[in-house]
């Protein structure tokens, strides 16, 4: 498409700020910054100004259709193209035209849409409403307009309309406790990056497999002989065919007026990560969906697959998405320790609400985060497990264990102290140790959440992790009024904050660990601290409709209990969904590619057997007999296997409540699988790399 070599094709694709400038009228304008920034109600009449330079620009850049551009709950985004075109009556002439009220809202049929039990199928119209805080931009010859999707009566059919109510209701909360600090305003920002992770392998063998085909990932296939043990992938020399891919994707996000800044080889071979320069959660994410499509559309122009699933592979490393969350008020980032006293003490307090909300609300951020694909990976190879924790490093902790110790701010700040207060912004800038086995890192100046699976809208979790956190932004509201008094008197005042800090901490330390989240150690010390450990999405997805999560969802108007409720339904179906199909088109692959192959080349080894005997009657052949008995050992496992597996296939159907359905997926289903797995790839070790019906991790993880 473009060649963005220059910094000017930066952004070409987006009605942005500068763009609307120019092709809307000065009043206008100021007017719709009006609506973005303070909430003011959208007139017909400005809309149809708006749709008009929309449509101008659109069709100055090619662009012949619009959609509206939405996030519904099967995990995917949509759109629907209807044309510019109007002809003008009979006279063979037509003209483009786009109206506001085309602009605002569309209807269309959503029934084919996860509704969760929110929208009777005789009541099949979605409405789709403009986000003008997100920008428009062109996809393929199509002004895509982001729009957020519900039902008639308003309920959210979507990923991102929670999303928006859940920054609202951290900006309430935040508004208030930056007014005890001092500070009045309204300009408060969720901050997003997301690094996406990704796997690169070429289309031919992604074509020779079903279950990349079908599922994103191999339900078949041994580790590869060399995997990532020598530690060369990560940052090596990018293979010429991902580098041609990469600088073409880089030249579209740009123009997408995505700021894709950092691409590298991930630690496992053929894995990769790209990502952006941060900004608004509702853009990031936004920017991140249409990363993944185009990082999967251009693979096939390089003859690449891109692989987004969480575990594409056994044995290397899963793919993740982490998530940098960081919320931004008056222009100051509150997860920087600052440099004033004031600074200081105001990020230790912001700390210890989101110490505080996620430690209440962990199960609810592990199930934001709960999938098929995610439960192939937590607790694998580099990932982190399934138990919520916060790492904060040593220098952090000590001062977090000085705040608990209820030090008062004079003492901490007296030199003779070395965990002085303020020495913590120099700390923070030398300590860059990481600790990559944490799920939830403190990482300089943000939080990095690396739990999210590399094909998830973070939607989910980022609207989890700003209720639960605006809930504790309330809770530590309302110990701060307590202290209104004191707010005259600085010292006072500081001290009092840090008390408000040290009792919020005490209650929620037990969510703190510094140690190595991969190991079975801290699995028993979780369990005696009392974190949740939700193994698989069965397990994690209930919390979902606990009494505690719809009085949090409800009280921060994010979530009715019904829409919570449908999110609960629609993310258990499609687990169970997922696994029956992946369970489906393990017993195809088992009875049409491999069995077959297995007995082919079995009856040839007995011929072989046979022929070479006859030739040549002096030698025993044990080795060869060896192998041919493996073979027909291998096979019965194999049926025996897959007899296991139907009828657990076939039980799963006769349940009936999803819930259930879903722990015997999770309890006996995928265990029958890992296991009918694990007998065909015994016998890859023994058949013959050409009978092998299906190309080998060796081959599509290591070409050229
Ligand atoms: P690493 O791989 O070491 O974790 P990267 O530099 O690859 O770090 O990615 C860090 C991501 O975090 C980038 O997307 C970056 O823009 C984002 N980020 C940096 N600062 C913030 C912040 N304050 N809030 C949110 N995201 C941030
Ligand atoms: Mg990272």
């Amino acid at each position: 498409m473009t060649n963005s070599k220059n910094t000017k094709f930066y952004s070409t694709l987006v009605f942005d700020d500068s763009t609307m400038q120019k092709y809307l009228d000065a009043k206008s304008y100021k007017d719709f910054r009006d609506i973005v920034e303070n909430g003011k109600p959208l007139s017909i009449n400005l809309a149809d100004k708006i749709a008009a330079a929309m449509k101008d620009w659109a069709v100055s850049m090619g662009a012949t259709h619009f959609t509206h551009w939405f996030q519904p709950l099967n995990g995917t985004t949509s759109e629907k193209h209807d044309s510019f075109l109007v002809p003008e009556g009979d006279s063979g002439k037509a003209i483009f035209s786009f109206s506001g009220k085309a602009l605002i809202s569309g209807e269309g049929d959503a029934s084919s849409f996860p509704s969760g039990g929110l929208r009777a199928t005789f009541e099949a119209r979605g409405y789709t409403a403009w986000d003008p805080s997100s920008n428009a931009f062109i996809k393929d010859e199509v002004l895509c307009i982001p729009t957020a999707f519900c039902s008639y009566n308003g309920q959210a059919l979507d990923k991102k309309t929670p999303l928006l109510r859940s920054m609202d209701a951290i900006k309430a909360q935040l508004t208030v406790f930056m007014n005890y600090f001092g500070v009045k305003t309204k300009d408060i920002v969720v901050n997003v990056g997301a690094e996406q992770e990704l796997f690169l392998i070429p289309k031919k063998d992604y074509e020779a497999r079903e279950d990349l085909i079908m599922c994103g990932r191999t339900l078949f296939g041994n580790k590869p002989v060399k995997g990532q043990e020598l530690e060369e992938h990560y940052y090596g020399c990018l293979r010429p065919t991902v580098s041609n891919y990469y600088k073409e994707l880089d030249d579209e996000l740009w123009a997408l007026g995505i700021a894709a800044h950092t691409k590298h080889n991930e630690a496992a071979p053929s894995q990769h990560e790209l990502a952006p320069i941060y900004t608004n959660a509702n853009r990031a994410i936004d920017e991140n969906l249409i990363t993944m499509e185009k990082m999967q559309l251009l693979a096939s122009k390089y003859d690449l697959a891109c692989l987004l699933h969480e575990r594409p592979f056994e044995g290397i490393n899963g793919s993740g998405k982490h998530c940098n969350w960081s919320v931004c008020a008056g222009g100051s980032n509150l997860l920087d320790p600052g440099k004033t006293d004031s600074e200081i003490i105001r990020f230790i307090a912001f700390l210890s609400c989101v110490i505080a909300g996620v430690d209440e609300y962990q199960e609810l951020i592990r199930a934001s985060v709960a999938s098929a694909g995610n439960d192939c990976r937590l607790g694998g190879n580099e990932a982190p497990p399934a138990i919520i924790s916060i790492y904060l490093g040593d220098a952090l902790s000590n001062i977090i264990n000085a705040v608990m110790s209820g030090h008062s701010y004079e003492a901490m700040t007296d030199s003779k102290m070395d965990l002085g207060v303020s020495v913590l912004p120099q700390i923070m800038r030398d300590s860059s140790d990481r600790n990559r086995t944490s799920p939830f890192a403190f990482t300089a100046n943000k939080f990095e959440f690396r739990m999210p699976g590399s094909q998830m809208n973070l939607s989910d979790c980022v609207m989890v992790l700003n209720t639960a956190i605006a809930k504790s932004i309330y809770d530590f509201n309302k110990l701060l009024e307590k202290g209104k008094n004191k707010i005259g008197n600085t010292k006072k005042f500081q001290n009092f904050v840090l008390s408000c800090c040290a009792k919020t901490l005490k209650d929620h330390k037990r969510i703190i660990f510094n140690g190595d989240g991969y190991s079975s150690a801290w699995q028993k010390e979780a369990k005696k601290r009392g974190l949740s450990n939700n193994v698989t999405t069965a397990d994690a997805l209930p919390c979902m409709i606990s009494k505690n999560s719809v009085e949090l969802f409800e009280a921060f108007g994010v979530l009715t209990k019904e829409e919570l409720k449908s999110r609960y339904v629609i993310s258990l179906e499609k687990y169970n969904k997922l696994i029956n199909i992946e369970s489906r088109l393990m017993h195809r692959m088992v009875k049409r590619t491999f069995l077959p192959a297995i007995n082919e080349y079995a009856s040839d080894l007995s011929s072989q057997i046979n022929e070479i005997s006859n030739a040549q009657k002096t030698y025993k052949l044990q080795n060869q007999r060896a192998s041919l008995k493996k073979l027909l050992s291998g096979l019965e496992d194999i049926y025996e296997s897959l007899e296991k597996l139907d009828d657990l296939r076939e039980s799963a159907k006769s349940i009936k409540d999803e819930q259930r359905k879903a722990n015997h997926n999770a309890k006996k289903l995928v265990p029958a699988m890992k296991e009918l797995r694990h007998c065909v790839d015994a016998m890859e070790h023994i058949v013959p790399r050409d009978w092998w019906p299906v190309p080998s991790y060796n081959s599509m993880l290591f070409y050229v």
